[in-house]
This record gives structure tokens, sequence and C-alpha cells, in this order.
């Protein structure tokens, strides 16, 4: 590869100071949330889709790789640039382009981060639900690439549902423009939706059409345990079943209660139980007040050991931090952490809860394990020494478990943190050569050259 030759390029495309090219620079460049880092050789600032497209047509031509880049918050690898070549930062593309009030669209720029996508939607008294527990710093580009979720995907869906439309820059550096502000577009194949979750291996997004909601008034959150894990899902069903679903169902099996429990000192909560719900109800006032009491009364059929619905800001603060505290309190059981994001259907969370269980004592591992309910989303934990290679490697025998397990029951080996480099290891349990070969053949299409994130979700 001749450098100088794709710096001069690249130059040409964008001026000298949105090209990086100096090993200290690059380095901020080189890793996600995982512990895989890779250096870059080039890192370029495009302010627009023009750019974007010159930047891939002079990858094509020098035969290296471009890969996307958000906030680098992935938890898949998905922005380290692992065979090299240049990323494509989309830092200075974070405006808001149009707001449309009248059909509720809003179309943004890829860089925009989440909170201020939201921040503003709410100013003008509007919503925008997909809530990753990184909307803080975590780009709606980034979001769009991994498709991702959080706590209010029990009501109101996944990054997806909110995606209408696209203006994207395939592998080859064409531009093109998928779906319509419209509700209804059957117009063709839904390329809209197979670009949603692609982990930036089809394209490139420039601009993004989201739909957005009118904001609820309020919510108010209540925490309700069960010393069995059956009563705990019956109960749970139930108000899955009701008309005013909860807006967050977040839960905490055994293991992750007992990780907690020392972490978390709180005057007027003490955690017990085998089986925990955060649970969350969101709308008007009146529908709030309703709602809670409404799954006061469905949930203490189930015979719970703790019953507690907030009836004040502090109160709400003190259940939100039980949920915050399950992060600082795996501290305490190793170093090192293998994070998993599976999903189940609903009715195999017991099974996969109690296969995780046996899996942690063959393997001689800790695994704690909480997650979205509603989704069957369950984060597995599997905590270890970084500094015992035995250990890592059981830890690794256990991940390989959890997902063949995962897979049997009818669940997928990532519900919102996408594959990436991973988790490619695992995708032949979920999909056969045939499977696979068509994803291949659509990435071809895209892609003709490779060189869109190569080596992410497959070899
Ligand atoms: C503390 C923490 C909590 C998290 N919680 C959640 C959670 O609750 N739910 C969840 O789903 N995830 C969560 N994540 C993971 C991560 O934040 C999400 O996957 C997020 O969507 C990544 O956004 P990003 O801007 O950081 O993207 P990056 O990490 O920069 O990139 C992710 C992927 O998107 C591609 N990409 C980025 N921008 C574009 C673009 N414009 N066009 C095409 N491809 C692009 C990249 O190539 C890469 O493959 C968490 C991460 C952390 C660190």
């Amino acid at each position: 590869m001749d450098k100088k030759l794709i710096y001069t390029e690249f130059k040409n495309i964008l001026g000298s100071d949105r090209v990086l090219a100096e090993r200290e620079e690059l380095l901020c460049y080189s890793y996600d949330a995982t512990i895989k880092e890779s250096m870059p050789d080039f890192v370029v600032f495009p302010l627009n889709e023009v750019e974007i497209s010159a930047i891939v047509k002079a990858c094509n031509k020098f035969n290296i790789p471009v890969v996307g880049r958000g906030a680098g918050s992935g938890f898949s690898g998905g922005s380290v640039p692992i065979s090299g070549g240049a990323v494509v930062s989309f830092a200075k593309m974070t405006g808001i382009l149009e707001l449309d009030e009248e059909n509720m669209f809003i179309t943004v720029a890829p860089g925009i981060i989440n909170a201020d996508l939201k921040n503003y939607l709410a100013d003008k008294g509007y919503f925008y639900p997909p809530d990753p527990a990184s909307f803080e710093f975590c780009s709606i580009g980034g979001n769009v690439a991994e498709c991702a979720g959080g706590p209010k995907a029990v009501k109101y869906g996944v990054t997806k549902n909110y995606v209408y439309g696209l203006e994207v820059i395939t592998g080859s550096g064409e531009i093109i423009n998928t779906g319509s502000k419209t509700i209804k577009d059957v117009a063709g194949y839904n390329l809209t939706q197979l670009l949603v979750g692609s982990e930036g291996t089809l394209g490139l997004f420039s601009k993004i059409i989201l739909k957005f909601l009118p904001k609820p008034e309020t919510s108010n959150l209540l925490i309700v345990s069960f010393d069995n894990s059956t009563n705990g899902f019956n109960a749970a069903l139930s108000l899955l079943k009701l008309n005013s679903r909860p807006s967050m169902l977040e839960f905490m099996d055994s293991s992750s209660i007992t990780a907690v429990k020392d972490y978390f000192k709180n005057s007027f909560i003490a955690l017990k139980g085998d089986f925990l719900f955060i649970i969350e109800a969101d709308g008007s006032a009146d529908e709030v007040k309703s709602a809670i009491e409404l799954y006061k009364n469905k949930l203490s059929k189930f015979s719970p050991v703790l019953l507690f619905a907030a009836g004040n800001d502090k109160e709400k603060k003190a259940i939100m931090d039980a949920r915050k505290a399950i992060s600082p309190a795996l501290r305490a059981f190793g170093d090192f952490k293998i994070n998993n994001d599976i999903a189940v259907p609903i009715n195999k969370i017991i099974q996969i809860l109690h296969d995780i269980k046996n899996i942690s004592v063959q393997y001689n591992v800790p695994i704690i394990n909480f997650g979205h309910f509603g989704d069957g989303n369950i984060h597995v934990n599997i905590m270890l020494d970084k500094s015992d290679a035995p250990m890592l490697e059981r830890g690794e025998k256990a991940k390989y478990d959890i997902m063949k397990k995962t897979v049997e029951l009818g669940g997928t080996i990532s519900g919102e943190h996408g594959i990436g480099t991973m988790k490619k290891e695992f995708m032949n349990l979920k999909f056969d050569s045939y499977y696979i070969n068509l994803m291949r053949n659509i990435k071809k299409s895209f892609d003709p050259n490779n060189i869109l994130n190569p080596g992410k979700i497959f070899d």
C-alpha cells in the first residue's frame, strides 16, 4: 500500500485538516467498548454524502478497507479496523437536517448523539423511544447499524421500528435513498430494514429518517420480587398481556440479586427474593396512576416478597439505583467480563436461566444474569479473573455452551449488540451454510470488492 499516495487522495477530497495519519492520532480510533484493538491507516472526517462517496471510491481504487465509526461504544468490535484501512468518522456529521412536524418524521445526520436527538425532540413535546444504556454518548448511525435496543423496547420496540428511510453510500461509492416518509411502503424489497443492523458491512449511512412520537406526560416505577422464579415469570407475563403495557420490565435473576445485595444499600428497599423486576408505567398522570395500581394488584396475586411503588422522585431514583448497581456490583466477581446479549422467546427465559446455572457450575465460573424480560433479551455476564488462564479458557467454553443452548431453545446469539468480530464464530450455530451464503451474496451486491468493514459478521 502506497500510504503517501492514498493520503494525498484523501487530502484532495477533504483538505488536510480532516485526514489523520499520525500514529498518536490513529490510536484513538483503534478500539471500541470490547477488548479488541487494531490500528487504522487513516481516519477521515467527511461532512456529506458526496465526500463519503469520493472516500469509498478512493478506497476501492487502492483496495483498502473502509470502516464506519460513530462513537465507538459498540460491544461487538464493529468499528474496530481489524484489517487497517480508512476509518470514516461521523463525528462532524451531527446535524438535525429536517424536522417534519406534520408527518412526525425527523431527518438527521448519522453522527448525532442519541441523547441530543432525544433532548431536541423532548423540548418540542416529542419522544424518540430507543434508549440503549449508552444513549448519552452513542450515535444514531451506530444505533441504526447495530439496531440498538434498550429497556423501553418492551412497549416501544427497538431502533428498526423508527427507521423509515436512509441515504446510503454503497461499497462501490454509489449514493442510494431507501424508504420514504410514509407509514406504508411496499414498493420492492425493503432495503431500509436490510440495512438496519448491517453493522457497516453493506453501506455507510449519511442521512437517517426517523419516526417520532408524542412525549408521554409522566412515568412512575415499582420494584417487585418473588422467592421462586415460576411465580416471578407468571407475574411478569400477566403484565405483558395488559392493554396498559409497562414501558419498562427489567429483570434480575437470583445470581444478579445476590451480586447487587451487598452493593446496594438502601433504607427503604431491601433487595430479596430470587427473581426481581423493575417496572415502569408511562402516559398521562391518570393513566400512570391507574396502571401502577393495576400492576400492584396483579403482582400481589403471585405472592411477592417485595413490592414497592415509588411515591416521589427520591423513591423513583432509589429504584433506578438498584438497576444501576448491577454493573459496579459485578466487579466483585472478577476483573474480566465476557458480556453476552442473547435473546430467547419469553417462554424460554426460565429454561435458559436454569441451563446457564448448570453451565456456571460445570465450568466453575460465576455467571450473572439480568436484562429486558419483555424482549427475552438477557445480559449474561461470565465473570473471570484476567490473570487466571485456565479460568479464561473455561469462560470461553461456557460462552459456547450458552450460545448453543440459546439457539436450541429457538433464540438468537445477539439481541442488541450485534455480531461484529465477537460472535462471528457462533454464526454457524444459528445459520446453515446456505443461509450464510445468501447473506454473503447480498454483501457482494452492495460491496463487490468487500471493502466495507471486512471480517465482520462472517469471514
Ligand atoms: C456502557 C455501555 C452500555 C451499552 N448499552 C447498550 C444497550 O443498552 N443497548 C444496545 O443496543 N447497545 C448498548 N451498548 C452498545 C453500543 O452503545 C451500541 O451498539 C451503539 O448502537 C453503538 O453506537 P456507536 O455510535 O458507538 O457506534 P460504533 O461503536 O462507532 O459502531 C458500531 C457499528 O456501527 C457502524 N456504523 C457506525 N456509524 C455508521 C454509519 N453512519 N453508517 C454505517 N455504519 C455505521 C460501525 O461500522 C460499527 O459496525 C452499550 C455500550 C456501552 C459502552
